[in-house]
């Protein structure tokens, strides 16, 4: 699953575009699906180089046949700045989606962190190492030309597609995808697999809640945001993850540690092995301790990375130390 000039078919007219997206940010999962001369996407690319890249796989398994229906599975750049390769198509979102675009960091922003910021500090080290490799600077952002709350049903020729809302989670706007005949669901970022998520809206138990909705719908496969494929049984685990971060939050919380701090303990304690980023989890705990304090403020979104960047850093010097 690691080829990212070819689409791998999950069912009968669905199919799956993975980028190498593990240990690393931005390179997200997306979706086609397609029947009878119709197709319907699933999250654009980052960027518009990778997005061709993306529609030039898909057209070699649809032909000549042009998507005319772009899903946003949440508003977050990685799913959703590759819009512009598809203008003229209809995207949908949920209606929260839409305004969780107002408050996300334009793409000129974000170029301008990656560029502006000191490499030889935490932040600025880490911007370039995870974003550095992308060209931000000439994206325009569509944004969807329809949306809805709760659940919106439509079909791709005979292929019947429901969306599901199922956030305030990963971000406030998040929907899941659901092809109840080819038991499919594209999970957005609700799911990362192979690495920690790093959750913006939360709390946990929404995330933990919304994938057990995914669970509900009986699927055989289900495609994370980022990542390899899993099977409901990795799912399982995954969402157990969630809990027991959730109860881990909870009682560090509980000793007064702040997000970095609980977030050096988990990783001190190699409580979740085998997942990359563990940096991540100083984003979800500043989420999650947001929601224990009732802070209602506007969250800021340099603050956590500033945190997963020192943690990333520590350890990168630290594995750099000789013996
Ligand atoms: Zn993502």
């Amino acid at each position: 699953m690691t080829d990212s000039t070819q689409l791998h078919e999950i069912a009968a007219g669905v199919h799956m575009w993975a980028p190498n997206g593990v240990d690393t940010w931005g390179l997200a999962n997306c979706g086609l699906v397609h029947s009878d001369g119709e197709a319907l996407i699933v999250d654009t690319p980052y960027t518009p180089a990778l997005t061709e890249a993306f529609l030039a796989a898909a057209r070699r398994v649809t032909g000549d046949i042009v998507p005319n229906t772009v899903v946003a599975t949440h508003a977050n750049g990685d799913h959703t700045w590759g819009n512009q390769c598809l203008a003229g198509s209809e995207i949908l979102a949920t209606d929260a989606a839409l305004e969780h675009q107002c408050v996300e960091p334009t793409p000129q922003q974000l170029h301008a962190l990656v560029r502006d910021s000191d490499p030889d500090q935490p932040l600025g080290w880490y911007f370039r190492r995870h974003f550095g490799k992308f060209d931000f600077s000439d994206i325009q952002v569509l944004p969807p030309t329809a949306t809805f709350s709760g659940r919106h049903d439509l079909t791709v020729a005979r292929i019947p597609v429901e969306l599901h809302e199922v956030g305030p989670a990963h971000t406030m706007g998040d929907l899941v995808v659901h092809l109840p005949e080819q038991r499919v669901v594209f999970a957005g970022d609700i799911v990362f697999s192979g690495d920690h998520p790093c959750h913006w809206a939360g709390p946990l138990d929404q995330v933990s809640a919304a994938g057990e909705r995914i669970l509900a719908f009986d699927p055989e496969w289900i495609v994370p945001g980022h990542g390899p494929l899993l099977t409901p049984d990795e799912l399982r685990t995954y969402i157990a993850y969630l809990d027991d971060l959730s109860d881990q939050a909870l009682l560090l919380h509980g000793q007064g540690k702040t997000p970095i701090e609980a977030a050096r303990v988990l990783i001190d304690e190699d409580r979740y092995p085998g997942l990359g980023l563990p940096e991540r989890l100083a984003i979800t705990l500043s989420t999650e301790f947001r929601h224990l304090n009732e802070d209602r403020s506007r969250p800021s979104l340099v603050e956590p990375f500033a945190l997963a960047a020192r943690i990333a850093w520590q350890r990168a010097s630290d594995t750099a130390a000789p013996a």
